[in-house]
């Protein structure tokens, strides 16, 4: 299997109880390594752009104040099969769905408030990593 890379989002609702850690330590523990990190508070232009793919939803408003409402930690995790690797380890969207062992299952407090975002393909991973860094942010 090859090593990919995945972008990550420790969410508000982590940050504002402490978790960074706890989230990485999971992370790293399922096999991936934080090749770049950065703390910031999303502007509402970052964070509707981020998310522009749920416009039309109707909890986009309610994400995108959230998203915006503490600082994020956005992260480059690279190991073998990142993407599928990231998202097993992160669990069901919906924490009550959540398998356990999984990140969500762990911390999170709701659908909306789920700790971690995580790529859901090579293409988006992509798109979602140059959205944040550039190149020379990240060093594996
Ligand atoms: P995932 O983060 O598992 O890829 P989605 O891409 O479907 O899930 O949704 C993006 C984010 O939008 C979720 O992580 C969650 O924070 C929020 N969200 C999704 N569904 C809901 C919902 N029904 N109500 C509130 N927020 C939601
Ligand atoms: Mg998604």
């Amino acid at each position: 299997m090859a090593v990919t890379r995945t972008f990550s989002i420790i969410k508000p609702d982590a940050t504002r109880r402490n978790l960074t850690g706890a989230v990485t330590k999971m992370l790293e523990d399922a096999g991936l390594r934080v090749v770049a990190s950065k703390r910031i508070h999303m502007t509402r232009e970052q964070a509707e752009g981020f998310y522009a793919v749920h416009k039309d939803r109707p909890f986009f408003g309610e994400l995108v104040d959230f998203m915006m409402s503490e600082p994020v930690v956005v992260q480059v995790l690279e190991g073998e099969d990142a993407v599928t690797r990231n998202r097993d380890i992160m669990g069901a969207t919906n924490p009550a769905d959540a398998a356990s062992g999984t990140i969500r299952k762990a911390l999170a407090l709701s659908i909306g408030e789920n700790t971690v975002h995580g790529s859901d393909s090579d293409e988006n991973a992509a798109i979602e990593i140059a959205f944040f860094f550039q190149p020379e942010e990240i060093v594996g």
